[in-house]
């Protein structure tokens, strides 16, 4: 089948959830079987995110391939259930070098390279290819940023021109804003958005209007006249704690209906896919469970999207239990400067420790780490969370008094994290780390092995420092638990305590999880939790 397109773009503002509409049409679309997946299109003159700060950027996510892109991509993988390939990710950065390299190579030979047609060319070209290597009735392609940015006006310029061959329905999502003190919604800014996109001669066929507050009818009336639409075009798509509940609000819109229609398709919608859905956003069971309370301790907490993903592997993993979730987000620096606040984590039931670069924050880790393993709450650390974790067996069980990794202190007497050989030489900090999907094999008998259920188990990774196996032997003659390494058995890659709850992983399980699908280690971890809080309410039951 020939692909067709959805396309969605904002406008007014970024940071409204393009991402997750994205996502959303992707699903109701595979409700109804067809083979969809999603491309994100990003201004920015970075060839990919591996290079920026969470804190600037929310999470890098990383893909199968080991493809670091922009965590919208997380969302597309969590909702369709699908790996999906770095060519799914264009960035200015990409497009860019790719021209230039062929202009290097003489490939305009004569030419003057312009943007339009050479730029806009390669986009539709590189749009068709992987349209055509996954054979997709549907290719979903998002634009970062909004209409009327100096950075992806080429990029929009190219999907207008597909549109006038193949079959494009652009969406576009926009905010309506609320006046709180008058109490109204207002339409004018979408309205003055909409001349915007329509300047860059694209007409929306769907505007998904995000909200506060659900949409006034009046509103939506409005917005459809301007835009020259129908106004069941304009969907409501306001604030909403569960985001995976935002196909089903799609559904009952009879968005699915209208856009099957437009894309001239007439499959009939597959009840099962659709049933087992409704069945895992519909979280009703769990409020009358008992509240499990976890610590992410981190040292990008000041902004939630560093953290995207660790956050949705917690929610579905709670979710699969029945049990109520409630993260908190301790700045780790607390746990530095004042010992004394450590104390904090004598409220929750389980404590972890997620990714991250630099050695601010890493002592105040070191010390929650500690708490936990002394205490027995439960632990789950992932990649700098495991580091931190052998560091932190490595200076109280095996008294290595300053014991650490070389990232934090390259003098260090024990390097207990360090820097494999075939990384020392490398001077290039842009895909250079190890990254992607690797394998391990896990020991029977352990927790990890109880989590996985597996002897060979496959995770996604992106570091670049390891745990020193010439410390492999003193720390397990001290009682840490390898449970898992690479295939050839050359690089740890799972760790756990003897004496109580507690697994660091070198990977990042929270990457695979997906609602239909929980991380392992993740449900292993608030099997713990919950455990624990029966143990320490002393009898009373949270199952
Ligand atoms: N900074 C550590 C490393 O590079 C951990 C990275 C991470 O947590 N993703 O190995």
């Amino acid at each position: 089948m020939q692909t067709k397109y959805v396309v969605v773009m904002g406008s007014l503002l970024s940071g409204i959830g393009k991402g997750i509409v994205t996502a959303s049409i992707a699903k109701i679309l595979s409700f109804y079987n067809y083979n969809v997946l999603a491309m994100k299109f990003d201004g920015y003159l970075n060839y990919d995110c591996g290079t920026m700060n969470p804190f600037r950027h929310g999470e890098v996510f990383v893909l199968e391939d080991g493809g670091e892109v922009d965590m919208d991509f997380g969302t597309y993988e969590r909702f369709i259930n699908k790996n999906i390939s770095s060519k799914f990710s264009l960035t200015s950065g990409k497009i860019f070098s790719e021209i230039i390299q062929k202009e290097r190579k003489g490939d305009y030979l004569g030419m003057d390279v312009q943007i339009i047609p050479h730029v806009t060319n390669l986009i539709i070209e590189k749009i068709k290819t992987i349209s055509k290597e996954n054979n997709l009735d549907v290719l979903l392609i998002e634009v970062g940023g909004t209409v009327g940015d100096l950075e992806n006006g080429y990029f929009i310029e190219a999907l207008r021109q597909l549109s006038l061959k193949e079959k494009v329905i652009f969406v576009n999502v926009t905010y309506v804003m609320e006046l709180k003190k008058v109490g109204e919604q207002k339409s004018k800014p979408v309205q003055l958005a909409l001349k915007r996109m329509m300047e860059v001669g694209i007409s929306p066929n769907y505007i998904v209007c995000r909200s506060e507050t659900p949409l006034n009818k009046n509103i939506k009336q409005k917005i459809a006249f301007f835009a020259n639409i129908d106004e069941n075009a304009i969907i409501d798509n306001h604030d909403i704690d569960n985001i995976y509940e935002v196909p089903l609000r799609f559904l009952d819109q009879g968005f699915d209906k209208m856009l099957l229609n437009d894309l001239g398709f007439n499959n009939k919608i597959d009840e099962e896919k659709f049933n087992s859905w409704k069945k895992l956003v519909n979280r009703e069971e769990e409020k009358n469970k008992k509240e499990i309370k976890i610590a992410v301790v981190g040292k990008y907490i000041n902004l939630k999207d560093s953290y995207a993903s660790v956050k949705e592997a917690l929610v579905h993993a709670a979710n699969k239990l029945g049990a109520k979730l409630d993260i908190g987000w301790i700045e780790s620096e607390e746990f530095e400067n004042n010992k004394e606040n450590i104390n904090k984590l004598a409220d929750y039931d389980g404590v972890l420790v997620p990714g991250g670069f630099g050695s601010r924050g890493i002592n105040g880790m070191i010390n929650a780490i500690e708490y936990a393993r002394t205490n027995k709450v439960p632990y789950l650390g992932l990649c700098l969370g495991m580091q931190l974790m052998a560091i932190e067996y490595a200076r109280n069980v095996c008294k290595l008094e300053g014991a650490d990794s070389t990232e934090f202190n390259e003098n260090t007497k024990y390097k207990i994290i360090d820097l494999m050989n075939e990384q020392k030489s490398i001077i290039n900090k842009g895909a250079t780390m190890r990254l992607g999907g690797w394998e391990a094999l896990i020991k029977e008998g352990t927790s990890t092995y109880d989590a996985y259920k597996a002897n060979r188990i496959s995770e996604r990774h992106r570091h670049r420092y390891e745990f020193n196996n010439e410390y492999r032997k003193l720390l397990e003659d001290n009682g840490l638990i390898i449970s898992g390494t690479t295939t050839d058995g050359s690089l740890v890659e799972f760790i756990e305590w003897r004496d109580s709850f507690g697994i660091g992983t070198q990977a990042h399980p929270e990457f695979k999880s997906r609602p239909e699908n929980p991380a392992p280690l993740f449900v292993k971890f608030l099997e713990e939790a919950i455990k624990k809080k029966v143990k320490r309410e002393d009898g009373s039951i949270s199952e």
